[in-house]
């Protein structure tokens, strides 16, 4: 009996100590990652604004696996389950996320469709040009004026460009977007009788438009399938992880190639419509976006639910949109018109 009891206190005692090593040995882990998280965060201090929200990741996350977190760090996601790891990913499972991701936010934006308000191919492709370094709803406020007074390509071509870039001043880069919708003008009136031409390689010769713009025109005037790669659209494939490409030719064929054709258009709005909703450059709402768990940047934006939804924006959050005139599945969704130039 008193051997056993010997027996039983030696091994009572070992587990003590063993007890106490592991926790010693936690406790270390905890420090050594937080001070690891600490001097990543003081490397990416540059904007002060960053630094503190970086301060804010809880440590506790960071220790459960310390070199796994500190590469989420760098990569400005804190750590959290995501569901689908994209490391190692493999090119199948790829496809399947991203087409997921699309299905996806298809639900959420069944309504979604082209900003820019436009009834004719003509109207499209200036608006698409007055777009650049400036958002569709100032775009839509200021086309209105500027087609009741110039309807047509030959009327455009014609005008006085002081007074153009009067109508225009509210976009910003009016004189440089004065001269690009006048020059494209003269080019349809001159090279395609007056029409939009409907090919790619056509439009990329109209002055001021590039291949974005001309993917704009082409998906949404004539149903031809393309990829608008915009800043959003640059931004939110890189945070899910679908290229690591940065050019946007090279994001627009990578990006292309995960998807049929037939699905490239409408799979642009929801990217773009998903990026000035939810996944903002700065803020993204992380908290209250529905493909979280599908996202392996979950976390570079709020994650409390209650102050994510203060983030979203339009519809999402209850504002109006940024068209004038949107097409009637929106307004039955719920949403509102953009108010003209001058309201409120
Ligand atoms: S809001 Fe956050 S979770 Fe959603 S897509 Fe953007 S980074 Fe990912």
């Amino acid at each position: 009996m008193q051997a056993a009891a010997v027996k039983k206190s030696a091994s009572a005692k070992k587990a003590a100590a063993v007890k106490k090593a592991a926790s010693a040995k936690k406790a270390a882990s905890v420090k050594k990652a937080a001070s690891a998280k600490k001097a990543v965060s003081a490397k990416r201090a540059a904007p002060v604004k960053k630094a503190a929200s970086a301060k804010k990741v809880p440590v506790k996350k960071v220790t459960v696996a310390p070199k796994k977190a500190t590469a989420r760090i760098k990569g400005a996601a804190p750590a959290r389950t995501v569901v689908h790891p994209p490391s190692g990913e493999s090119r199948t499972a790829l496809v399947r996320r991203a087409r997921r991701i699309n299905r996806e936010l298809a639900e959420v934006y069944p309504y979604a469709h082209p900003e820019l308000d436009f009834t004719n191919p003509f109207q499209l492709v200036v608006a698409t040009v007055l777009s650049a370094q400036t958002t569709d709803l100032r775009v839509n406020q200021t086309t209105p004026a500027l087609f009741a007074k110039y309807p047509t390509p030959e009327d455009l071509a014609a005008a006085n460009p002081e007074e153009v870039e009067e109508i225009l001043r509210p976009c910003g880069f009016f004189r440089a977007k004065t001269k690009s919708v006048i020059g494209l003008s003269k080019a349809l009136v001159a090279d395609f009788g007056g029409e939009v031409p409907g090919r790619l390689e056509d439009l990329v010769k109209l002055p001021g438009v590039g291949r974005k713009t001309a993917f704009v025109v082409l998906g949404n005037a004539f149903g031809r399938p393309g990829i608008t790669v915009d800043t959003h659209f640059q931004r939110l494939v890189r945070r899910w992880q679908w290229t690591a490409e940065t050019d946007p030719d090279k994001i627009e064929a990578a990006v292309g190639a995960l998807f049929p054709k037939s699905d490239w258009t409408d799979l642009s709005h929801h990217v773009i419509w998903h990026g000035r909703r939810i996944c903002h450059a700065r803020k993204p709402a992380c908290g209250a976006c529905p493909i979280a768990p599908l996202c392996p940047a979950y976390g570079e934006g709020e994650t409390d639910p209650e102050k994510a939804m203060k983030l979203l924006k339009y519809e999402k959050g209850g504002f109006p949109g940024q068209r004038l005139n949107p097409p009637q599945a929106y307004l039955d969704a719920g949403g509102k018109p953009a108010p003209p130039l001058g309201a409120g």
